[in-house]
C-alpha cells in the first residue's frame, strides 16, 4: 500500500466551492490538499459555466448594440461564432492561470486524479492516498439527460458543448427554462437565432418575483425568443439532414437547426465512494447537509452545486464553502448571509429577499415601489426596479431588478434587505446622477407614498 499523506483538510473539486474551501482553510492556518480530476482547475464555473457564458454574453451585447445602432439591420443578423469565441477562450485560459497562481500562492499544488472516499477521513486519488481531519466534498454537478435525448455535441447540445459549436444556429430549441436555459436562450437570440424555450413547468422561474419575470419575458419576446410553458419534452432526436426534432408529450414537435438540453443537473457523486464513508446521496445525486454544510459523517462537509440548494451559482458555492470551513475549523462565523439570485440573461434579472408571491403567501401587508430605468437619464437602459416594503414601517423586504446591469444594481437592495433598512433610508440617500442606482430613489419615493400614514412619511423623506 502507498504511503498515506496527512493533511488538516482534504478538499475534492477545484470549482468555486473547492477553491474557496481550500483558501479559507489555509487562511485559518491549516495544511490543505486539493484534488481535481480534470487536468485543468476552475470547475464548471471557469471551463463551461460562469466565465464562458459571461464572455459570450458580453459579445452578444456588443452584437446587439451594433445591430440596434444600424437602422437598416432590423432583420435578424447571425454572427460568426468562432470569431466571437476567440476572446472567450483566451479569457478562460487567463482565469485558469489566475486560479493556479492563487492556489500556488497559498501553498497548494492540486493533486490531479479521480477522488474516491476510502473512509470518512481518507481519499484516494490516482496513486496517492490523502488523509484529512476534515474532508470537503465540492464535486459540483453534471447534466441530467433522460434516455430519449440523444446528445451528440453537434446539433443536440449541453451547455458544456456551447464553446465547441461552429455557427450560430438559425433556429434553436432550448429545453429547460431555468437559469442556464434562459441565459443561453437570450444569448443566442441576441446573436440572431430564432429561439424557442420549452419547459414542463407552468410558471417561468417560479422562485423569482412574478412582476419581474413578466418584465423579463416582455423584453425577451421582443428579441425573437419565445417561451412555451407546460410542455413536457418526450424526446430530442437528430434528423438525417442534420436538423433536430423535439417531440412534445401532446404529440406536437418542433424542428430546429439545433437543440440545447438545459433541463436540470444532478450532483456529481458517481465514483465518489460515498458508502465507504457512511454517506448516501438523494435521488438527485445531492448530499443532505445541515445549515453548516455538515453531512451525516461529522468529518465530511459538502458544499456548492453538489448540495443543490438554490440558487446553484458560483457566488453561492463559494460563500457556502467559506462559511462551512470556517465553522468546522472553529472560527467565529455567522451563517450564510442573504444570497442575491441573478439570472445572467440579456437583460439580467436579479433578486434579493422576498417576492410579492411569497409575501402574499405569508399574509404580510406590503407596498411595491417601482422605478423604470427609462425614466432616468442613464443612457437608454430599459427595465424595472421594484422595492417591496412593509406597508407600515417601510422596511425593505425584497428588491427585484430587470436591466442589463441588474447584477450590479441588486447589491444595494440586498444590503437594504439584509440590514433591515427602510424605504425612508433609501429615499434620503444621495445617488450619483446619472446612474442606474437613482432608480432606488424613485422606487423608494413611490413606496413612501403608499405607506400607511404616507403623507407624513413622504414629507419627512422628501
Ligand atoms: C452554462 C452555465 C452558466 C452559468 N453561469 C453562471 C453565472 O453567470 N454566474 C454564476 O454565479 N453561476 C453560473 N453558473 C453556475 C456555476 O457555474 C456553478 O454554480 C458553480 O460552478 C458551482 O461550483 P462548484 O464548485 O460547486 O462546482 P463545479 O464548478 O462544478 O466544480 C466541481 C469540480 O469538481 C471536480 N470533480 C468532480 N468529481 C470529482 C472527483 N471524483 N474527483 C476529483 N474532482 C472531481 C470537477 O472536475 C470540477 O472541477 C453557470 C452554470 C452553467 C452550466
Amino acid at each position: 500500500m502507498n504511503t498515506i499523506e496527512r493533511y488538516d483538510v482534504v478538499v475534492v473539486g477545484s470549482g468555486p466551492a473547492g477553491r474557496a474551501a481550500a483558501l479559507q482553510a489555509v487562511a485559518l492556518g491549516r495544511h490543505v490538499a486539493l484534488v481535481e480530476r480534470r487536468t485543468v482547475v476552475g470547475g464548471l464555473c471557469i471551463n463551461q459555466g460562469t466565465v464562458p457564458a459571461a464572455a459570450l454574453r458580453a459579445a452578444a451585447r456588443e452584437a446587439v448594440a451594433r445591430r440596434e445602432s444600424a437602422e437598416a439591420l432590423r432583420r435578424p443578423q447571425r454572427h460568426d461564432l468562432r470569431a466571437l469565441l476567440r476572446p472567450v477562450l483566451r479569457m478562460i485560459a487567463a482565469e485558469r492561470e489566475r486560479v493556479e497562481r492563487e492556489l500556488a500562492a497559498a501553498g497548494i499544488a492540486p493533486v490531479h486524479g479521480e477522488a474516491c472516499l476510502v473512509d470518512a477521513h481518507t481519499v484516494s486519488a490516482g496513486q496517492r492516498t490523502l488523509r484529512g481531519d476534515l474532508v470537503v466534498l465540492a464535486t459540483g454537478s453534471v447534466a441530467a439527460v433522460p434516455d430519449g435525448v440523444a446528445v451528440d455535441g453537434h446539433s443536440i447540445l449541453l451547455a458544456d458543448h456551447v464553446l465547441d459549436i461552429a455557427d450560430v444556429p438559425i433556429t434553436l430549441t432550448v429545453v429547460g427554462a431555468g437559469l442556464v436555459g434562459i441565459e443561453y436562450a437570450s444569448i443566442f437570440a441576441a446573436l440572431g437565432s430564432h429561439v424557442t424555450v420549452v419547459d414542463e413547468r407552468t410558471t417561468l422561474l417560479p422562485f423569482a418575483d412574478g412582476e419581474a419575470v413578466h418584465e423579463l419575458l416582455r423584453q425577451l419576446s421582443s428579441r425573437d425568443l419565445h417561451v412555451r410553458l407546460g410542455s413536457h419534452v418526450d424526446a430530442v432526436v437528430a434528423r438525417h439532414d442534420g436538423t433536430v426534432t423535439t417531440h412534445l408529450a401532446d404529440g406536437s414537435w418542433i424542428h430546429s437547426s439545433a437543440a440545447l438540453w438545459a433541463a436540470g443537473r444532478r450532483g456529481a457523486v458517481s465514483g465518489l465512494g460515498l458508502r465507504a464513508a457512511g454517506l448516501d446521496a438523494d435521488a438527485r445525486g445531492q448530499i443532505p447537509v445541515d445549515r453548516w454544510f455538515c453531512t451525516a459523517a461529522p468529518s465530511i462537509l459538502a458544499v456548492g452545486d453538489l448540495v443543490g440548494e438554490l440558487p446553484s451559482l458560483s457566488s453561492t458555492a463559494a460563500a457556502q464553502a467559506r462559511v462551512a470551513v470556517a465553522h468546522a475549523l472553529g472560527a467565529d462565523v455567522d451563517g450564510l448571509g442573504l444570497v442575491p439570485i441573478v439570472l445572467h440573461a440579456t437583460p439580467e434579472l436579479a433578486s434579493a429577499g422576498l417576492t410579492q408571491e411569497e409575501l402574499r403567501r405569508r399574509g404580510r401587508r406590503f407596498v411595491v415601489g417601482r422605478a423604470r430605468f427609462e425614466a432616468l437619464r442613464a443612457g437608454g437602459v430599459e427595465g424595472l426596479l421594484e422595492l417591496l416594503a412593509d406597508d407600515e414601517s417601510g422596511e425593505v423586504l425584497g428588491t427585484h431588478v430587470v436591466a442589463p446591469a441588474a447584477s450590479e444594481v441588486i447589491h444595494l437592495g440586498a444590503m437594504a434587505v439584509e440590514h433591515h433598512l427602510t424605504v425612508h433610508n433609501l429615499a434620503a440617500a444621495v445617488y450619483a446622477r446619472p446612474s442606474l442606482h437613482e432608480a432606488y430613489a424613485d422606487a423608494s419615493l413611490d413606496a413612501l407614498q403608499q405607506l400607511r400614514g404616507s403623507r407624513a412619511a413622504y414629507a419627512a423623506a422628501s
